[in-house]
């Protein structure tokens, strides 16, 4: 008998011949696979020197009825599939039921067993929200993030191109795992040098941007406290892009209760690409920078694709991608001395943003910033009550303020969302998709220790109280870009352009109408048409671009007839905006001029009819 040292797995055993029989159907293609070096079937195989011939022919997947079963399923902006690798564990189903997702489930018996989503359909069509707690779990390379370093070590290797990284606050910490480092070491200045080594020419820190983002999110707070802002109380945080897509497509009536402040990451990018770093480098080479973040999370490459991100960033990579890119480059990790620091500005940051990482971190940070701007005098530093990385709901009431809650895991806000309760007894509430928030991210390192969660905070918090600035607004390179080039103050008119977001419920004329016209400003023709019906009909109502009648035409327009976007590098990228951050198809152009559409979708939710008044 052959044990399995993963705690689920070693509930079942392996036999020689069971070995022998996943063989026959596997791709045994681990010269190019993703895990190779970190999958448990390998080194079973290896540990067990296992051959094949036991079976002689190549067994096939899915059953006699279904051999259709879809292999591969590259559609997630996030996650591949690619289940000729499975090895019908089920630790995925076990992942996505615990997060109550259930996106992916078991069908069909005995071999014919695959985990697959309902109806075969491709995961991007799915209620799937791209957390990745089943890219976690999954033994082999059956489910993975999308992987993207490979095309960011082809930009570094070519050298033609100034780049700008950032790293999350998670990934300081759990980067040292995969390095055999002690779980909960903090590994903030080794990450630096092995970034420089690596060749990015700007390393920064989105714990700057967490900073930042407590400056609008507390105001934003404050401002619907007052009645002065529309959007309902309680405040849901709107950092985590796994429950972002959650609320999108099975909670819209939140959206109204969302903050609209971007996430940490997006105003980073937005930052990278028109702030002083862009600025310099469009001097200096007359280009844009190209802009990689390094996230413990999955969903965060799906965010840096929504309507609105679109071109901010140009690759996300996860901690274990960006491990696999030191390993790559035989960067001795371990031995690297921890002294490299960030790059000024936008490497500059407090206790606060730190603890972005771990789950009511956010919502600790805020109630710092906000006690402050309230003069509240005998106001905590810590906040001991929201702490915590078990999944479930952490309330606390502050004297003064009202009571806030942190949520860990999304089936636990599941189950908070499942009546009405929350609408009267909080004013905030934190939701963090991953157990623990983004240290137990589904981008982070793989690991069989119980524990590794609370040794990862440990680390965290860690960071925060030897920090010599713990409150977002205290942090001086904040304070600068406010000066510089942010209006002066938190939800100025240039900050609510640059640093806030807008929310579409999924398959509605306003979310197709937004991808529409985002694909328009980057003049992403086939990705426009593709969102139409083969006879749709495009009224722009000007004299100069008439209507576009079927999806050739629509292309064609864009592609022939539109201007080439003029962009002036450095500078703000000018994009269609919604007017309301919640409700309606009420547009402002990228020349400020304003418009509505009447927007028409046929039962699959393509367009049909897309009609611009002019307002
Ligand atoms: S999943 Fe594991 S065994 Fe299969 S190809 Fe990849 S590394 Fe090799
Ligand atoms: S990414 Fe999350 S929601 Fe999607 S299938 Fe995996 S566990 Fe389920
Ligand atoms: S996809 Fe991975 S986690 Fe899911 S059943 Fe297959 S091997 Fe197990």
């Amino acid at each position: 008998m052959l044990y399995s040292s993963d705690p689920y797995l070693s509930r079942f055993y392996y036999t020689y011949s069971d070995l022998q029989f996943l063989l026959s159907r596997h791709p045994n293609d681990c010269i190019r696979c993703e895990v190779a070096g970190n999958c448990k079937l390998q080194s079973l195989v290896q540990e067990e020197q296992v051959d094949d011939n036991m079976w002689m022919k190549k067994s096939t997947r899915g059953s006699s009825e279904h051999p259709e079963h879809t292999l591969h399923d590259h559609t997630s902006p996030s996650i591949y599939r690619d289940m000729d690798k499975c090895i019908e564990c089920g630790l995925c189903v076990d992942a996505c039921a615990k997060q109550q997702i259930h996106a992916i489930g078991f069908a069909e018996r005995g071999s014919g067993m695959l985990p697959i989503t309902a109806f075969d359909k491709p995961l991007s069509e799915t209620g799937c929200i791209s957390c990745g707690q089943c890219t976690l779990r999954c033994p082999v390379g059956a489910l993975i993030e999308r992987p993207d370093w490979h095309r960011v070590l082809d930009v570094l290797d070519s050298r033609q191109r100034k780049t700008i990284v950032q790293t999350a606050p998670a990934t300081r910490v759990a980067i040292s795992e995969e390095f055999g480092l002690e779980p909960g070491t903090v590994s903030t200045g080794r990450m630096v040098n092995a970034l420089r080594q690596l060749g990015f020419d700007y390393v920064t820190d989105t714990n700057f941007s967490a900073d930042l983002t407590i400056m609008e999110e507390s105001n934003e707070l404050l401002q619907r406290l007052s009645g002065e802002r529309e959007g309902s109380l309680p405040l849901f945080t709107s950092c985590c892009p796994g429950w972002i897509n959650y609320v999108e497509i099975n909670r819209p009536d939140l959206i109204p209760h969302l903050s609209t402040t971007k996430s940490p990451q997006q105003m980073h990018g937005t930052i990278s690409k028109c702030g002083p770093l862009a600025n310099q480098i469009a001097v200096e080479t007359g280009e844009e920078p190209y802009v990689v973040s390094i996230m413990p999370c999955t969903a965060k490459k799906d965010e840096s694709v929504r309507p609105g991100n679109r071109g901010d960033i140009d690759a996300v990579l996860t901690t274990r991608e960006l491990a696999k890119m030191i390993r790559h480059r035989n960067i001795p990790f371990a031995s690297l001395s921890n002294d490299g620091s960030f790059d000024s500005p936008m490497g500059e940051s407090t206790g606060a943003g730190a603890i972005f990482g771990a789950s009511g971190g956010v919502l600790e940070a805020a109630l710092r910033t906000a006690a402050d701007s309230l003069g509240l005098e005998d106001a905590p530093l810590e906040y001991e009550g929201v702490r915590g990385v078990d999944r479930g709901v952490k309330v606390m009431t502050i004297k003064g303020v009202g009571s806030v809650a942190a949520v860990s895991s999304i089936g636990s806000a599941i189950d908070l969302l499942s009546n009405d309760d929350w609408k009267e007894k909080f004013l905030m509430i934190e939701v963090m998709t991953c157990p623990g928030g983004c240290l137990g991210g589904g981008g982070e390192p793989k690991s069989d220790d119980p524990d590794i969660l609370k040794k990862r905070m440990a680390g965290i918090y860690n960071i925060d109280s030897s920090s010599a600035i713990r409150k977002s607004h205290e942090n001086k390179e904040v304070q600068q870009l406010y000066q510089d080039m942010l209006g002066g103050h938190p939800l100025s008119e240039t900050s609510e352009r640059l640093l806030h977001t807008y929310y579409t419920p999924r398959n509605s004329d306003r979310e197709k109408l937004y991808r529409f016209l985002s694909a328009v400003d980057h003049r992403d023709a086939k990705g426009a048409a593709s969102l139409c019906t083969d006879d749709v009909i495009w009224n722009t109502n000007t004299g100069l671009y008439g209507a576009a009648c079927g999806k050739e035409a629509v292309e064609t327009l864009i592609q022939e007839k539109l201007p080439k976007a003029d962009r002036v590098y450095g500078e703000e990228f000018k994009r269609h905006r919604l007017t309301s951050p919640v409700e309606g198809t009420d547009v402002v152009g990228p020349d400020g001029s304003k418009h509505h559409f009447e927007v028409t979708l046929n039962d699959a939710g393509l367009i049909k009819t897309l009609t611009r008044t002019s307002i």
